[in-house]
């Protein structure tokens, strides 16, 4: 049974007292409410061990993500961090591939390959995010385009590096832009996704994945992309800001 998990993506937003004041509320909402999904939280990596030692003093289970590693392993990389410090101050999970380190920052395949072995390398659950543009949508390349980025980067792995995965479908065309792909689209995307996990590594593993979806998921959209058979979480940016909108979120979750 896929346990469902929502993850909050701040991205380069939030000040200190910001951030601070906002991961307190989380937890205080997640110690007094009785709540059927993992939890975790990817603020800006200055922030991390703060936030993995405020949910470890109050006895919180919500976790704490990176939003990027380096794909070295260490040395004279100016500004990078490696997975493996990332791992020393306290994070479980970092994101992979996020539609805007792939255009901003034009990571390639072959780049992400190497992020997600230095997280494995470090006991990190990389969350691997692929997702079409708008202009591959309207052409109907959707399904290509998840192949190939699945293909070249985690379909590399072994069936036990593989089994550490999460996956985020995020269609880039619904990140930030308040177009969410209706519930049906987004289920037809994570069957199809399931379905290559199968063909590579076979049924059990394939039924234990967990497949997160993220693109303007809201409060008023949220149950019903979450009642989708294959969508098992979901991957939340700008809702994750507030602390409302991602507490009510985390309630669409019922118990499963
Ligand atoms: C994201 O950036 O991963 C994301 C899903 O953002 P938003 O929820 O704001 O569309």
């Amino acid at each position: 049974m896929r346990k469902k998990l929502i993850a909050g993506n701040w991205k380069m937003n939030l000040d200190w007292n910001e951030a601070m004041t906002l991961f307190a509320e989380l937890i205080q909402y997640e110690k007094s409410n009785d709540t059927h999904a993992d939890i975790a939280v990817f603020p800006p990596s200055l922030y991390l061990r703060h936030f993995y030692e405020l949910a470890q003093d109050r006895k919180s289970s919500i976790s704490v993500g990176a939003q990027d590693c380096s794909a070295q392993v260490k040395g004279a990389y100016t500004g990078e961090l490696a997975a493996s410090m990332i791992h020393s101050v306290g994070a479980k999970y970092c994101l992979v591939g996020h539609s805007e380190r792939r255009e901003y920052h034009r990571e390639s395949n072959d780049i992400l390959s190497e992020k997600v072995e230095r997280l494995l390398e470090a006991d990190i659950i990389p969350v691997f995010c692929c997702g079409e543009s708008l202009a591959d949508r309207d052409s109907d390349n959707q399904t290509f385009v998840i192949d190939n980025q699945l293909d070249g980067t985690i379909f590399e792995l072994s069936t036990e590096q593989f089994e550490k995965i999460v996956i985020a479908y995020e269609p880039v065309w619904a990140i930030g832009t308040g177009k969410t792909a209706h519930p049906e689209q987004a289920q037809d995307m994570h069957a199809f996704i399931r379905g290559l996990v199968h063909s590579k590594y076979g049924e059990s593993v394939a039924s234990n994945t967990r497949i997160l979806y993220g693109g303007s998921m809201k409060p008023k959209n949220a149950k019903e992309l979450l009642s989708q058979p294959d969508v098992d979480g979901g991957l939340i940016g700008g809702a994750s800001l507030k602390r409302d909108d991602f507490s009510a979120i985390i309630k669409a979750c019922s118990r499963s």
